[in-house]
């Protein structure tokens, strides 16, 4: 099926209060063009070279997200342009982040990454980290830089009870974080294997890639 055809499949399992994010990582630039032309506007990419990049390359109403882990030394290359940082595990990443946002007069928009998957090598907070940064009077200084909800990664396993489970609890813990901080709006939950689960949890965003390009290939 083209790239057109399987966003239009997709889009019809997406409710319309849920954002969709193509993540285009790794995939060619005339693959992107494909997914524009078919209406998409929200790409997902995991290494800031690569998104700068496609950035020059793409039309500019194109909104960039940075889904994966984040280097504080690159950070200055996508401050210019990039609409929203998934990935965010710690308060130095976040005063970074503000220092290059002020640079180019913006405000950036973050998610907190939440450590939901049984693995070790997921990165992301626990539930009291993140209470902490939230609280934290150093953060409230911060005015370039704007937490607008969560994001997490389910445990990569075929049991579907297990996943479910701990998108339940991040949206447990979002719910609670929002009665205090109710600029949290935004939980960025589920991927190609399991978003349809996150969506049943309460996601507000996914963040899809395989089933939209195809696999992926890595050498
Ligand atoms: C690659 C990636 C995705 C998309 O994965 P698919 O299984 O291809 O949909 C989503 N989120 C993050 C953080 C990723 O790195």
């Amino acid at each position: 099926m083209s790239i057109k055809n399987q966003l239009q499949q997709l889009r019809k399992t997406i409710p319309p209060h849920v954002t969709l994010v193509a993540v285009s990582k790794t995939k060619p630039v005339t693959d992107l063009l494909e997914a524009h032309e078919a209406g998409q506007r929200v790409f997902g990419e995991n290494k800031i070279q690569e998104m700068t990049q496609k950035w020059g390359e793409m039309p500019n109403d194109v909104d960039w997200h940075m889904i994966g882990h984040v280097q504080r030394n690159k950070v200055k290359y996508m401050a210019q342009y990039v609409s929203l940082i998934h990935g965010v595990d710690s308060l130095k990443l976040l005063i970074e982040i503000n220092k290059q946002a002020q640079k180019h007069n913006r405000i950036i928009n973050c998610l907190l990454q939440i450590h939901i998957a049984t693995e070790e090598t997921k990165f992301g907070l626990n539930e009291t980290e993140a209470a902490e940064l939230l609280q934290s009077p150093i953060f409230k200084e911060l005015t370039n830089v704007r937490v607008l909800g969560f994001m997490g990664m389910a445990t990569f396993t075929d049991n579907k009870q297990q996943i479910r489970k701990e998108f339940r609890y991040l949206k447990s813990i979002f719910d609670n974080f929002a009665e205090d901080h109710p600029q949290l709006t935004i939980l960025s939950m589920g991927m190609s294997g399991d978003y349809q689960i996150a969506i049943e949890e309460g996601s507000t965003m996914v963040r899809i890639g395989s089933s939209i390009f195809g696999a992926r290939n890595y050498h």
